[in-house]
């Protein structure tokens, strides 16, 4: 949905809403959306820049990067995000922005993307290396089997590699 920047005339409004998944979708997003997402941020007009402060709420389904399973996320993510004119985009650099942590984006046409502001806060939130669970024990690298719902007849194939000179050490003593 786009926020059209022009029915905010007054210092402060608020906005709130919520979104269907299928709405917010983008393609190739490494996630997907699967509950609604609730929008509610405050709008603040300066001018031509606008200030928006707010939370999105929602549920993300990614993919376990140990036993490839698919997990569910809780995203519920505050963000604070200033809104200039794309016009002094260009002039960025020698046009003074205010010293502050806000991150800054450009709007065009009065026009604010806010599936783009809810993807871009998803995004943020996703872990770097997704667990289904923190103690997650992976596949079994010789037979694939889930070693969260069941174990295999397998042997452990693989070794510490640094615990091998400990092993041979242990190895010459018994001889
Ligand atoms: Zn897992
Ligand atoms: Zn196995």
């Amino acid at each position: 949905m786009l926020l059209d920047l022009t029915r905010y005339r007054q210092p402060q409004s608020s906005f709130a809403r919520t979104f269907q998944p299928e709405d917010v979708v983008g393609e190739g997003d490494a996630y997907e959306i699967v509950a609604p997402c609730e929008l509610a941020f405050e709008v603040y007009k300066d001018k031509d820049r606008f200030r928006l402060e707010g939370r999105v709420k929602s549920e993300l389904e990614l993919l376990c990067s140990r036993c490839l399973e698919a997990f569910r996320l809780p995203v519920d993510t505050a963000f604070d995000l200033r809104y200039l004119p794309s016009s002094e985009a260009a002039s960025a650099s020698d046009h003074k922005v205010p010293d502050d942590d806000l991150e800054t984006s450009y709007y065009r046409e009065g026009q604010i993307d806010l599936n783009e502001l809810m993807r871009e806060q998803f995004y943020l939130a996703l872990p770097m290396k997704p667990l289904c669970r923190i103690d997650c024990r992976g596949l079994c690298v010789q037979c694939g089997t889930n070693l969260n719902s069941g174990s295999c007849g397998c042997a452990p194939a693989w070794e510490d590699p640094r615990l091998a000179p400990l092993r041979e050490l242990r190895q010459t003593h018994e001889s």
